[in-house]
């Protein structure tokens, strides 16, 4: 889904930051061998969370839903260099590479995989979170930030990704499609959620900001 002409994502891309080569060689890998391809993190919006992430510097990262690793080798970009990224995901065939390229980004050692459901992981992760990227099933969005909120601190960014869902939020919701539901509710909730303040981001897919107070 594209918000923006094709001529203005392209204008935008090519005055950010470039893609930095290993992000290329994966992003081929994926569509080459992974179903699904689309669900990846491009260029742009991989270069947003590499920058959010430089900015607020974390010393922790969780991530839900790391597919073949492109965003958290983006967020790990921004990690003290004592820092830490945990990153779940329920496909355990993923695993080997995600662990290919976290080792050839540099990260390797700062980043610990967790193959599960992350609504069971999530509580038995004994970490205080400063960076906390919400990317896996829709249906569960709630869910993840409430387990996450649990693990955040005043201060702490929660980012909650696809919240547009192709345009579906504002559009007359078909009875069966839980997804958007899902996305509806829970992008006002974050809107209300007195224990976070939110602004919605149009990047890519929808991109939402939650700071921890
Ligand atoms: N963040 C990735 C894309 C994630 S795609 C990137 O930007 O490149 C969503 C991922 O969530 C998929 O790999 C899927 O296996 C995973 N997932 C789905 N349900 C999950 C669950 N309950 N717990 C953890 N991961 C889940
Ligand atoms: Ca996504």
């Amino acid at each position: 889904m594209h918000f923006l002409s094709a001529q203005l994502e392209h204008y935008i891309t090519d005055h950010s930051q470039p893609e930095p080569e290993i992000l290329k060689k994966l992003t081929r890998e994926t569509h080459l061998k992974v179903i699904q391809p689309r669900m990846i993190t491009g260029h742009f919006q991989g270069r947003v969370l590499s920058m959010i992430s430089k900015i607020k510097s974390p010393k922790n990262i969780l991530e839900i839903g790391t597919y073949t690793g492109y965003s958290a080798i983006c967020l790990a970009e921004g990690l003290t260099s004592d820092g830490h990224l945990h990153t779940i995901d329920i496909n355990e065939e993923l695993n080997a590479m995600q662990r290919r390229y976290f080792e050839e980004s540099g990260f390797g050692k700062q980043i610990t995989q967790h193959t599960g459901d992350a609504l069971k992981i999530i509580p038995t992760l004994d970490v205080t979170f400063d960076l906390v990227f919400i990317d896996a099933e829709k249906v569960s969005y709630d869910l993840y930030f409430e387990a996450c909120i649990k693990k955040c601190r005043p201060g702490s960014l929660i980012l909650s990704d696809n919240v547009l869902w192709s345009g579906k939020v504002i559009e007359p919701l078909k009875p069966k499609d839980k997804a958007t539901k899902t996305l509806v509710d829970y992008n006002r909730k974050l809107m209300e959620d007195i224990r976070v303040e939110t602004v919605l981001l149009p990047v890519r897919d929808g991109l939402t900001l939650s700071r921890v107070v």
